[in-house]
């Protein structure tokens, strides 16, 4: 994947090694007690973490560092992210409408308090509807490395991609319109979503090396690997795998046939249009 010659916007917040305590703005007894909270009572974390940090509204805590990273995980973010921005800048132009990108992509280790509640590790990456931010942990990518070695930085890119689809779905009304739907079942509004996103990840990966100039760019064989990502991350696979691993943004994603179909739908079209999970009958 061609990526070091790429743009970066900055518009990064590195919460990395600030820790629990000073990213969260709450004591790890704090994070316990919301952990105890949410396995023994099955309260939401950001219930109980409101509670216990004396109700302050969780996205006004202390803010990492914002701007461009200057290490390399922390670039590669910040370069695909603005590359993912810059393809639906265009895409929203030409249909006469105004885009804008996330409030920010957080990068942040073990836990992190976010608009949504309680961000961990174990949750996987994942957009927050209420703060408009991407969060990944960069654990995440870690395992990402160990399961795809070499192959790791294609999967880690369409990981972005399909993070910032779900900040353009929220910008186009598809989380309502899923909500509307049910969250449950194999053609669940849910599900429909998680595709769609999924589609919109290949039309950056279409659209990425004429937006950028030729210096973003995913050949074929990256491709595959983005395919073989999101093959790895469905559903079926997922439950297949007895890791112990718990990554909610995983669970209703549909099966590893269903996002590879709709990946090249958005690889192979560039079309947002192409995206219509929520019409199509077959998924
Ligand atoms: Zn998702």
């Amino acid at each position: 994947m061609r990526w070091l010659g790429g743009r970066g916007s900055g518009n990064i917040e590195d919460r990395r090694g600030l820790g629990p305590v000073a990213a969260g703005g709450v004591g790890a007894g704090g994070i316990v007690l919301a952990l105890i909270g949410y396995f023994v009572f099955g309260i939401d974390p950001s219930t109980t973490l409101s509670v216990v940090g004396g109700g302050a509204p969780q996205q006004e805590q202390q803010a990492g560092f914002r701007g461009q990273p200057t290490d390399e995980a922390g670039k590669f973010v910040d370069v695909v992210a603005t590359s993912v921005d810059d393809v639906w800048t265009q895409v929203f132009r030409q249909q006469g409408q105004t885009y804008r990108p996330p409030a920010a992509v957080v990068l942040y280790d073990q836990a992190t308090g976010t608009g949504c509640g309680l961000g961990q590790s174990a949750m996987g990456p994942f957009y927050c509807p209420q703060d408009q931010k991407v969060y990944l942990d960069l654990s995440f990518w870690r395992e990402l490395e160990t399961r795809f070695g070499a192959q790791g930085e294609a999967a880690r890119a369409y990981v972005i991609a399909h993070e910032i689809g779900h900040h353009v779905q929220n910008l186009l009304g598809s989380s309502d319109r899923a909500r509307r739907m049910g969250a449950r079942g194999a053609e669940s509004g849910s599900v429909r979503l998680e595709l769609q996103a999924d589609c919109y990840a290949g039309v950056w990966v279409a659209h990425a090396p004429q937006v950028s100039g030729g210096q973003v760019a995913l050949d074929p064989k990256d491709v595959e690997d983005g395919l073989r990502a999101a093959a790895a991350v469905g559903d079926d696979t997922l439950q297949r795998q007895t890791t112990g691993r718990v990554a909610p943004d995983s669970f209703t994603h549909g099966s590893s046939a269903q996002r590879m179909r709709w990946f090249r739908t958005g690889v192979t079209t560039g079309d947002p249009a192409a995206c219509d999970t929520f019409g199509s009958d077959q998924l």
